[in-house]
């Protein structure tokens, strides 16, 4: 379509977004949104896969897709669509999950945490990196930009990829993942070696989007740091205020050892009172945004309508060519 290479990735919606979805994720999408030819995707059937409140669903997607209008997504440069639109999704899952081994998908880091402890694993859980691998490949998308955790689903993706074409013919592009060294596992602020996530029980572990300032403040100064009292980069030894520097250097654009520099000598609660601001001023702008979507919630349905449309064309044409190969369908007549 425009000669750049396809990005997709998909964003579920379960919840409130965090500052480790913006910056491991949604942040590269778009300062990248230039250099590819994007789709993104509210991902809602994925959001099923654990019990869930279906009279929310629908909420909770709109509130995903105007947060992601609102940090720069935009429609004209990228398709934004949610994934239960486009019905290829779903079919095409069925035809890599009959690839894919029981062993491999055992092994999926993310099944054996989701699926911990529960007496009633849904088949779903498990059938995820399969969902996942065809929302990626039913669109020839040659980067997946993700976070950090996603690494092994998009691996099982250029797998599950490689074994199509070797079975059926050349069919599918071999994405690659792409995950930045900074900010690709941002921490929780009440565990650093938890990351920072949607389901944690304890609310003051993450900054959402649309926290208030105050809110913001509150949750930085609460925030777990190490013993000492320098405030220095050093997962190891330090990785509580390791995380927040990452947090720190990102939101104001400002290098890690320059960081160190201006902070030698003073303490932790300088440190932390600065990182507050330095937050509340990076998602300000985002803020105004979704306010303003907020009161206008016609704009973001109608993004999402228009963007299925487009993804729909392009979903539609591939999976004819793959039932073609697959032997799936009737002859065409003469
Ligand atoms: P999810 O919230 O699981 O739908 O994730 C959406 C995107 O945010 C994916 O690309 C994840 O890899 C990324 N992500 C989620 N949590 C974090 C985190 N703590 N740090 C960095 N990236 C994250």
């Amino acid at each position: 379509m425009t000669g750049k290479p396809r990005a997709f990735s998909g964003i579920q919606p379960t919840g409130g977004i965090h500052i480790g979805n913006y910056l491991g994720a949604i942040r590269n999408w778009v300062l990248q949104q230039d250099q590819y030819d994007n789709i993104f995707s509210i991902v809602d059937l994925h959001a099923m896969t654990l019990p869930y409140d279906a009279s929310e669903l629908r909420s909770r997607t709109i509130e995903v897709a105007s947060a992601l209008l609102a940090a720069g997504i935009d429609p004209q440069r990228s398709i934004l669509f949610v994934q239960s639109d486009v019905r290829e999704h779903t079919e095409l899952c069925w035809i890599l999950g009959t690839l894919a081994t029981f062993g491999e998908l055992r092994r999926m880091t993310q099944f054996k945490e989701k699926s911990k402890g529960s007496e009633r694993v849904g088949a779903g859980l498990f059938f995820y990196p399969v969902l996942q691998a065809a929302d990626i490949i039913l669109y020839d998308a040659a980067v997946v930009p993700v976070g950090e955790d996603q690494k092994q689903h998009i691996e099982l993706t250029r797998d599950l990829a490689l074994r199509f074409n070797n079975t059926f013919g050349e069919t599918f592009v071999v994405p690659e993942p792409d995950i930045k060294p900074a900010g690709a596992r941002i921490m929780s602020l009440a565990d650093p070696t938890k990351k920072m996530s949607k389901s944690d029980p304890d609310p003051d572990s993450r900054i959402e989007l649309r926290d208030p300032p105050d809110e913001i403040r509150r949750k930085v100064r609460r925030a777990v740091t190490d013993s000492g009292a320098e405030v220095r980069f050093d997962e190891e030894r330090k990785p509580a205020i390791s995380n927040l520097l990452t947090i720190y250097s990102l939101f104001a654009d400002v290098s890690i050892p320059e960081l160190e520099r201006r902070y030698a000598g003073k303490g932790y609660s300088e440190f932390k009172r600065d990182l507050a601001e330095v937050i509340i001023t990076g998602l300000q702008p985002i803020q105004q945004r979704l306010d303003e979507l907020a009161a206008n919630p016609g704009i973001v349905i109608r993004t999402l309508q228009a963007g299925a449309a487009r993804a729909r064309a392009l979903a539609s044409a591939k999976m004819a060519v793959v039932r073609e190969r697959c032997g799936l369908g009737l002859p065409p007549l003469d």
